[in-house]
């Protein structure tokens, strides 16, 4: 396969008619007649982006002297090293390997300090040799450089695609050929292009190893990223977190067994619970009323406290068993996470696995920013006697395929994994036919993020993260009295740069956040994940007289092409991935100032949200603010806020353990029992409202009063403001006599 490195040239007299000008383009040539790119530029310009270009280029070739330095003018030739020295230094902060060489015509090694000598791999001296020796020789240089960058699975499997080998096995469309014997699979093939599907193979490839067994190439890339992420074990997943969950658990949790959850999981977990037929018993967090989800309090980690929850639980036979995980939510939606090591001397010993659910934190182990914030890696204390498990998105935060994930392991002194063991799980929960492209997004996700150039990424989200809670701030104070979104966080922010972790710990006491009396240390946010608050509500949950839901802000960004991760009553988040651009992030700030002014003109909707008000003409003429305020006050009516956190913080009685309720679905032993009738019912289904997506109740829990209050309000709401329906996954929606009507399944009889 070719590829595309050019060779970058830097040098003032690339363009220029002199000697030294016809040298290097001498030189060029000779590398373009070796079947090279070469790519001539006259000078830095922005560094930091210049830098970031090494990701493009195969070799760099700096020049170090022209004509003006040629004059023994010494204070002119402390700039040509200072440039260069920034230079160096930028590149090697990302990439420690790209050869870089120096091209000089009076000057050699003796005129460069060693600081930058050490970092180079060659003087190249004009007319000493011919250029089309120089050019042989850097291309040589070169290329060793892009052999070594694609880790052992990409690598075969780049190998395999590109061999052309006839193949007899699945998947049936045979490297994409099926596709090209109809029209509409030309235009698949044509969309997704001819390497995707020579590399969609099946596990007969001998050569590429097998995921399901981790042999070949696929375990040499696990080990790979394993030493990346500076764990004992690294499992690659092809079926997103989901799945590594489920897999993480059943290779230590049996029917009837106890295990220890973080309310605020995600389903997966809940999933995994009615699978195993597992007892939970749930860690509360807390909840400010902006509706952002907070840490579980240290306190209730404490082992008496968690014994006292097992001696109440009703369907817990053996107080004294072992619980067999603890799952908890390492970074919520909003960003908040645990100090791991606190959690660890808590409970080490005291459950079989400790499970860290990292879906949205596979970057902290790469910077010293999240020290202690995340479960496993590099110069981390093994536990006693627990075994540690993390288990990460790679698709939602590095640079992997949708699906792509992992499992990492920690092993503690006294226990080892038992990869046998733990691999019958694995094989349970996973396809026997992966996608190999996947796969190779693991392998790669990976090997992107190795040090130093995975820190330069995490740190430098980040910074851009910073920059624009930084601009936001500064749109705000321009603003004065007038109203502004606010980006959720602490009050101050370092001037420059990322600044330390301290700055993002979370205080007992803070006013930003009102989760009250945490403890030292144990919580800091994450500043790459940024929740926006819309006017209309305070940290108190006390309405304003004017407010903006945050769905119709949305709404708004969305018709302008920008979809964020998840909208709240008056919040809505965004993240800033290894794939942010100043673009993206100054795009936001500028639409955000458009919205700000359709709503301070109450610009109709048929003008500022054309899309929408054609699906919904019954708006078309109403004010972007009136409707804003419509809204407004029918929450505030409701006092949602308060409605939506005492509903969650409200205590969930379980009438039977989940697995349980679930098989009373399976066998149909269910009623569908209308909202209205729905107050001391046991649920079959999960009834999870979006937002914020977090499970509410769970198969085998009773609804109280408070839970159906909301499910009315909720229904009130949609028959209200069509187009702006809150969504509750596990109603059953219907209608009757051209009303709606609201259903939950629940266990028959009871
Ligand atoms: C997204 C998510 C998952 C599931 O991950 P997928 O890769 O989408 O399957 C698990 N846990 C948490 C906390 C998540 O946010």
């Amino acid at each position: 396969m070719k590829l595309k490195f050019p060779v970058v040239i830097i040098d003032e007299d690339f363009r220029s008619e002199n000697i030294s000008g016809s040298g290097i383009r001498d030189l060029a040539e000779a590398i373009e007649n070796e079947g090279m790119e070469a790519l001539g530029m006259t000078s830095y310009g922005d560094l930091t982006s210049f830098a970031q270009q090494a990701a493009r280029a195969s070799c760099f070739i700096l020049s170090i002297d022209d004509e003006e330095f040629s004059e023994p003018d010494f204070d002119g030739f402390v700039d040509v090293i200072e440039n260069l020295r920034n230079f160096v230094k930028a590149v090697r902060k990302r990439n420690e390997d790209i050869p870089i060489f120096l091209y000089g015509e009076t000057k050699t090694s003796r005129n460069i300090p060693n600081d930058i000598l050490r970092e180079l791999h060659g003087f190249i001296h004009m007319n000493e040799d011919t250029p089309e020796f120089v050019a042989r020789h850097i291309i040589r240089e070169a290329k060793v450089y892009l052999d070594s960058l694609a880790p052992p699975f990409f690598k075969s499997l780049i190998h395999y695609a590109s061999e052309g080998s006839y193949s007899w096995h699945c998947p049936g469309h045979s490297g994409g050929v099926a596709f090209l014997k109809s029209p509409v699979g030309q235009i698949f093939h044509q969309f997704f292009g001819e390497n995707m599907l020579r590399a969609d193979v099946c596990n007969a490839v001998e050569e590429l190893g097998q995921l399901l067994d981790h042999t070949g190439p696929v375990a040499a890339s696990e080990r790979n990223a394993a030493r990346i992420f500076g764990v004992d074990h690294l499992y690659f997943v092809t079926n997103g977190t989901s799945t590594s969950n489920k897999i993480v658990w059943h290779s230590t949790v049996a029917p009837g067994d106890i295990v220890i959850v973080d309310r605020n999981c995600h389903k997966s977990v809940l999933h995994s619970i009615m699978m195993m037929g597992a007892i939970p018993v749930f860690l509360m967090p807390t909840r400010n009323n902006f509706g952002i989800i907070g840490p579980i309090p240290k306190e209730e980690f404490e082992w008496s406290n968690i014994q006292k929850k097992i001696d109440s639980n009703p369907f817990i036979k053996d107080k004294k068993a072992l619980p067999r995980v603890l799952t908890i939510t390492q970074s919520t939606y909003d960003g908040v996470v645990y100090n791991v090591e606190m959690i660890k001397s808590m409970l080490d010993g005291r459950v079989d696995s400790l499970h860290f659910d990292e879906a949205w934190l596979p970057h902290a182990t790469f910077s010293d920013f999240y020290k202690n914030m995340h479960a496993v890696g590099r110069d981390r204390a093994r536990p006693k006697k627990s075994l540690v498990f993390a288990t990460q998105s790679t698709h939602k935060l590095l640079a992997g395929l949708s699906q792509a994930s992992q499992i990492l392991v920690q092993e503690s002194d006294e226990r080892k994994l038992d990869p046998t063991c733990f691999n019958e799980s694995y094989l349970m929960h996973t396809s026997t036919s992966p996608q190999y492209a996947i796969i190779a997004s693991c392998d790669v996700a990976a090997a992107m993020m190795e040090p130093p150039g995975g820190t330069a990424l995490v740190e430098e989200s980040i910074a851009e993260a910073l920059d624009f809670r930084r601009a936001m701030k500064k749109v705000d104070d321009e603003y004065g009295e007038d109203w502004w979104f606010k980006v959720w966080g602490p009050n101050t922010i370092v001037e420059d740069g990322i600044g330390t972790q301290d700055d993002w710990i979370l205080h007992a006491d803070d006013s930003w956040h009102n989760f009250g009396k945490l403890a030292d240390g144990f919580n800091m946010l994450d500043p790459i994940k940024a929740t926006i608050v819309t006017p209309g509500i305070d940290i108190d949950g006390n309405f304003g007289v004017e407010g903006i839901p945050a769905s119709i802000v949305t709404k708004y960004l969305a018709e302008h092409g920008i979809i964020v991760e998840k909208t709240g009553l008056y919040s809505f988040f965004i993240m800033f991935t290894i794939g942010i651009t100043k673009g993206r992030w100054n795009t936001l700030v500028t639409e955000l100032q458009q919205f700000k002014d359709h709503y301070d003109k109450n610009m109709p909707l048929w003008r500022c949200l054309p899309e929408f008000s054609a699906k919904y003409p019954k708006y078309e003429r109403v004010g972007l603010k009136d409707i804003a305020n419509t809204i407004h006050a029918f929450y505030r009516e409701h006092d949602v806020a308060k409605m939506t956190t005492e509903m969650y913080l409200s205590d969930m009685i379980p009438a039977m353990p989940p697995s349980e309720a679930f098989a009373k679905m399976a066998h149909r032993d269910i009623e569908r029992v209308s909202i209205d009738h729905l107050e001391n019912r046991v649920t079959a289904m999960l009834v999870t409202p979006y937002p914020p997506g977090i499970p509410l109740l769970i198969p085998g829990e009773r609804f109280n009063k408070r839970i159906v209050d909301y499910l009315k309000f909720a229904r009130d709401f949609n028959e209200k403001f069509p187009g702006f329906e809150t969504d509750i996954h596990g109603l059953v929606k219907d209608e009757i006599d051209g009303k709606k009507a609201y259903f939950v399944d629940c266990v028959r009889d009871l």
